[in-house]
């Protein structure tokens, strides 16, 4: 699998859009998008037309860069959508949610997903009492995700719990930041994602 080693903040100016992928320096002044807001590369500052397919494409890799997965894997997640009732934009976005990277970043334990990613498959944390280290693990209503006991010292996780004031717990999920536990409460609504996403354009996209 091919794993991006470039710069991260690259990705923003790409998508054209702050996607949040360096917790802390995101919130400073020294965020690159807010001081150099235009696409990468020598012709960067020029305005090109866009396609249909374009936008579709763009928009795909905006998605896939905010959640920090592989092509690959984001094709596995549509296709399991796709097989899933309902709509299929609404699903994919759900399971993206629900990954265990993503839920122990939103719950604050860290300040990003890749951190999220990394504490996950050094074994830091606990889904229903036994350990996970799989980041693509699909979190479900009900379950209960804690920081391993010798875990709790880390001054990253607990600097990152301070700091989830300012990003504020999606309503499908709680913590308790005394026992360094959440649960997820519900399965994610599409109002609950409040990320700027057209998945119906991922869909086109993938309809081809
Ligand atoms: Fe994107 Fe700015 Fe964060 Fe870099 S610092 S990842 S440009 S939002």
């Amino acid at each position: 699998m091919s794993r991006y080693t470039g710069s991260v903040c690259r990705q923003c100016r790409r998508e054209n859009m702050k996607l949040f992928l360096k917790g802390d320096r995101c919130f400073s002044d020294k965020c690159s998008y807010d001081r150099r807001g235009y696409p990468p590369g020598e012709h960067g500052q020029k305005r090109a037309k866009v396609s249909d397919y374009g936008t579709q494409l763009r928009e795909k890799q905006k998605v896939r860069r905010i959640y920090g997965i592989s092509e690959k894997q984001f094709r596995i997640s549509f296709k399991r959508a796709d097989r899933q009732k309902g709509i299929t934009g609404t699903n994919l976005l759900s399971l993206l949610e629900t990954r265990l990277d993503n839920a122990v970043f939103r719950m604050g334990f860290v300040n990003s997903r890749n951190q999220g990613r990394h504490l996950v498959r050094h074994q830091h944390f606990t889904v229903n009492g036994k350990k996970v280290n799989i980041p693509s693990f699909q979190v479900k209503k009900g379950d209960v995700i804690a920081l391993r006991e010798k875990s709790k010292k880390i001054q990253a996780i607990a600097d990152s719990l301070e700091a989830i004031v300012r990003r504020g717990i999606p309503q499908w999920l709680e913590i308790d930041k005394e026992k360094f536990t959440g649960t997820v409460v519900n399965i994610p609504a599409r109002e609950d994602i409040t990320l700027p996403i057209q998945e119906q354009l991922i869909v086109e996209l993938y309809s081809k």
